[in-house]
């Protein structure tokens, strides 16, 4: 990216119109979550000095909701039996860390209810199906709140104005804000009622047609109710802001783009692995919530304990968990926000892991400071596929991203909402998994996208379905794909396979000593515009059982498994199959290689960054003020798909290229501190990496 189009990129545009909110400056948060017990049972003393070590610029603290932390004047605002008169734990705590300087949020959880509420305003409660009101799942003491009622848009409100009102704040986040699931009280019968001219369905069986409907009126609720809020705070503190815990990519709740336009900073609330879940997964948050929120900023929580349904909340990760967590999302743009649950400690061993990491972004804030990355590649997602055609479009877009990270190519995410030519102009390519809902305009603009130059690299049903989840007779984008739907999409294929028929096509890079590669799981049938043999055929399904018929009957066929081909002054590379979801569940290289060639065919330029060597790595590439960085983080480990890793095991050195449009003059690797040698060469600059243990940042200075 030239200077000029980096000045005119929508990411330096986002930051420039970025309010006056000071939720924008802190690089790093702390966020210290009350329990009830806490007032007068904490060491505060021991908090702040934390605060400090870890050079926290801005903290979120526990004020209200469900238990209030403050002397709050309002009736059915439940204070902590534990703190007594003349205390004030949340304002005593909030006014050493503004006289620190730093940035304020207040937390709220309006999730769960007093009995005192529950009496007073019955119809503030959520019901189930029957009508009867909701004890809390967890603690039934509590009443479950309805989240789209009275509750949040009459108490909350009050709520929210008051700490406003009291306290010198930046803002009030709220955690679970959103209601739990869906509810059936008279206000959301009649709302949704009015809204959708239908009655709520019984259940809250997603496969269930209503509830989609049931989705787009909870959004609408939802964003209503953003408003209020935010209205409500900055009725008396016109610099602050409502900022709910909320976002995600596809499966995300509301619709992101939507969120980006009005949020101005998102906190993305996935605090650690759990299950088989890749060492990349708070760099995929980070993309995710970027790609909603362009230049501003997005901080990523990291969690002291496990991650788990069955809840350890007191508990402490893996110092090494941690640290990879944190650092994977540190290197996507993440800004790092530790969180604690319970003021007094049961098990310290997270803190000096997180104080070593914290400390070292801080000694380096300036390289952290970035204005555009400069990744030319980006993985669309899409809400309203995942909601009205696949809800499994997760899967399609992990498989899509672990083969880009296996490939080192850096990526961005891109939200489907956002094509128009000013946000895709730094992409050279985007990759399309199985971006089943696309609407006419949408096809329009990554026509214009190819037209212009861009690469295209999509998958199974893309394009296939409307925008409101209408199958089209054709792929929206039939035209670019070069060909048509002509049968059915087969749901299951056994041992299916793919022939070889050009050995020499770019897309077999890396694969020419295969015989054949493995089919994928799913498989649309398609007819080609075009005689021409593609460079992979399809050999459809034989008998798998018994062994003594598991043979080929037929000859290679002309079926095409990838439909190659220049458009405009671009290219596109059309899998009819799921071969980025068969990856995410099979992980078979051939078909991560397939995928990596394919969109570095399409990229149709030297690569930006290659990183050679052993291991698994994820890499970005950023720009910041007056300097380029690359960071690196290791992911090669036994525990690289399940947590937790135990250790960090050193990447070996591996060569690196980066293109530059002139000679740094100075390189520096921030994490083992040292000078980097380096050669450089017209707009090339060469040098080898040290031995990354867990992360490694080459600073190039302009
Ligand atoms: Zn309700």
């Amino acid at each position: 990216m030239t200077r000029r189009e980096f000045a005119a990129s929508p990411l330096v545009a986002a930051l420039s119109n970025a309010p006056g909110s000071r939720l924008a400056e802190p690089m790093r948060w702390l966020q210290l979550a009350f329990v009830e017990d806490d007032p007068g049972r904490y060491d505060m003393k021991f908090w702040l000095d934390y605060i400090r070590r870890v050079r926290a610029q801005g903290v979120c603290l526990s004020a209200g909701g469900c238990v209030a932390f403050y002397p709050t004047r309002i009736p059915l605002h439940y204070k902590s039996r534990f703190m007594k008169e003349g205390q004030d734990p949340f304002g005593e705590l909030a006014a050493e860390c503004r006289k620190m300087g730093l940035a304020i949020l207040a937390r709220v959880d309006p999730h769960a209810a007093h009995d005192n509420v529950f009496q007073a305003h019955p119809d503030w409660i959520a019901r189930d199906a029957e009508g009867r009101p909701r004890r809390h799942w967890a603690m039934p003491d509590y009443w479950v709140t309805c989240g789209l009622g009275p509750y949040n848009f009459e108490f909350m409100r009050e709520v929210v104005r008051e700490i406003a009102e009291r306290y010198d704040i930046d803002g009030i986040f709220a955690n679970r804000w959103s209601g739990s699931g869906m509810c059936w009280c008279d206000h959301c019968r009649r709302n949704f009622r009015a809204f959708a001219g239908r009655d709520l369905p019984r259940t809250g069986d997603r496969s269930d047609p209503a509830w989609t409907a049931w989705r787009e009126f909870s959004n609408q609720r939802l964003f209503e109710l953003w408003d209020a809020l935010d209205a409500a705070v900055r009725s008396v503190r016109p610099q602050a802001a409502f900022i709910p815990n909320t976002g995600g990519g596809a499966n995300a709740e509301l619709n992101m783009k939507r969120a980006g336009e009005r949020a101005p900073f998102l906190v993305a609330d996935r605090q650690a692995r759990y299950g088989v879940q890749l060492a990349w997964a708070n760099g995929k948050n980070a993309r995710e919530y970027r790609a909603a929120l362009g230049g501003k900023p997005v901080a990523g929580i990291i969690s002291v304990g496990l991650e788990a349904p069955y809840r350890w909340k007191d508990s402490v990760q893996q110092p090494a968990e941690i640290q990879l967590w944190a650092a994977d999302g540190m290197a996507h743009g993440m800004r790092p926000w530790i969180t604690k649950f319970n003021a007094k400690p049961l098990d310290m061993r997270w803190l000096r892991p997180v104080e070593e990491l914290f400390a070292w972004h801080a000694r380096h804030e300036r390289y952290f400071r970035n204005e555009a990355n400069l990744a030319r590649a980006a993985i669309v997602y899409s809400q309203q596929t995942a909601l009205r055609v696949a809800a499994d479009a997760d899967d399609f877009i992990r498989g899509a991203f672990h083969a880009l990270i296996e490939a080192r190519i850096p990526f961005e995410m891109a939200h489907d909402g956002m094509l128009d030519a000013e946000h895709v102009r730094g992409y050279r390519a985007l990759i399309l998994p199985n971006i089943a809902v696309l609407s006419e305009a949408q096809c329009a603009q990554l026509r214009a996208f190819v037209e212009g130059g861009g690469g295209l690299v999509a998958t199974h049903e893309t394009s296939l379905y409307e925008e409101g989840g209408r199958r089209r007779p054709d792929f929206g984008l039939a035209e670019l794909f070069g060909c048509s739907r002509a049968g059915r999409t087969i749901q299951r294929q056994q041992n299916a396979y793919i022939d070889i028929r050009d050995r020499e096509h770019p897309l077999l890079e890396g694969l020419r000593g295969a015989g054949r590669f493995i089919h994928g799981v799913r498989r649309v049938e398609i007819e080609p515009h075009s005689r021409e043999l593609p460079p992979l055929t399809t050999m459809p399904s034989y008998p798998d059982l018994p062994m003594e018929e598991v043979y080929v009957r037929q000859p290679p066929t002309n079926i095409p498994a990838v439909v190659c081909r220049a458009y405009g002054k671009g290219r596109v590379v059309y899998f009819p199959w799921d071969i980025d979801r068969t990856f995410w569940e099979v992980m078979c290289p051939d078909h991560g290689r397939l995928l990596a060639n394919a969109v570095r065919w399409a990229l149709n330029e030297e690569p930006v960054l290659t990183v050679e060597g052993p291991g698994l790595v994820d890499a970005a590439i950023w720009r910041q003020a007056s300097s380029v960085t690359v960071h690196l983080v290791n992911l090669t480990n036994p525990y690289a798909m399940k947590g937790q890793i135990r250790e960090h095991i050193p990447l070996p050195p591996q060569r690196l290229r980066l293109r530059v449009a002139r000679r740094p003059r100075r390189a520096r690797w921030l994490w083992t501190d040292r000078e980097a040698a380096f050669q450089y060469r017209d707009g090339w600059l060469e040098t080898q990496t040290p031995a990354i243990a867990l992360y490694e940042v080459l600073a190039l200075d302009d």
